[in-house]
């Protein structure tokens, strides 16, 4: 599987990192190794003293694809989870800096959580109507709604095809709202869509 992940598809985030708004949704990828083996705590790399959360809505594929159109897009995902796309926002910012590819700080091992629970589509009357929030230490830290996503879903479905073919069980991380910040050895965070519980993660 391959992890495929969008950037700065929520306004008020983009506002946070002072980026600038996207003509088309900013792509990156995760490899396999990225994965967060279920159950494992995080442990902060020793390259970084900067670690961001980023809580992010997650689609899971379900068919192969490609060059998908956006009125087509929902036939290609039936499950929707919860993620972390944790950052080195320190490399990151020295990577931007220079224009440079932004895998060091995004696609490290123990990067990527994805959340063992996942929601069938049909448990939602719309997608693009679901809240999805991070606790840290029990204080919420971040609150999204996928209604004030940039790019919707299907369209976000849409344009990483043009680039990638989609196979079963690749998972798309949709970008994550505002409110980002540092980890700290000893943190524990826990990811909810709606009310429900759908992973929770101890910082090493
Ligand atoms: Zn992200």
């Amino acid at each position: 599987m391959k992890i495929l992940c969008v950037g700065r598809n929520y306004a008020k985030h983009i506002e946070e990192l002072a980026n600038e708004r996207p003509q088309s949704p900013v792509l990156f990828a995760k490899p396999e190794t990225a994965k967060l083996p279920l159950g494992d705590d995080f442990y902060i790399p020793e390259f970084s003293q900067d670690i961001h959360y980023e809580v992010e809505l997650l689609v899971k594929i379900s068919k192969v694809g490609k060059h998908i159109q956006p009125k087509f897009a929902a036939k290609y995902y039936d499950e929707i989870g919860l993620g972390i796309d944790f950052t080195a926002r320190d490399i990151q910012q020295a990577l931007k800096e220079k224009g440079l590819p932004w895998e060091k700080a995004k696609a490290f091992d123990g990067s990527a959580v994805i959340g063992e629970t996942w929601l069938n589509t049909s448990e939602f009357e719309s997608v693009q109507d679901i809240h999805f929030s991070l606790q840290k230490n029990g204080r919420v830290v971040q609150e999204g709604h996928t209604g004030m996503m940039l790019w919707k879903i299907d369209e976000l479905i849409a344009e990483v095809s043009r680039y990638f073919t989609l196979k079963i069980g690749d998972v798309i991380f949709t970008g994550t709202p505002a409110g980002v910040g540092k980890v700290e050895a000893g943190d524990r965070l826990a990811g909810f869509i709606e009310k429900k519980s759908i992973f929770t993660v101890s910082i090493r």
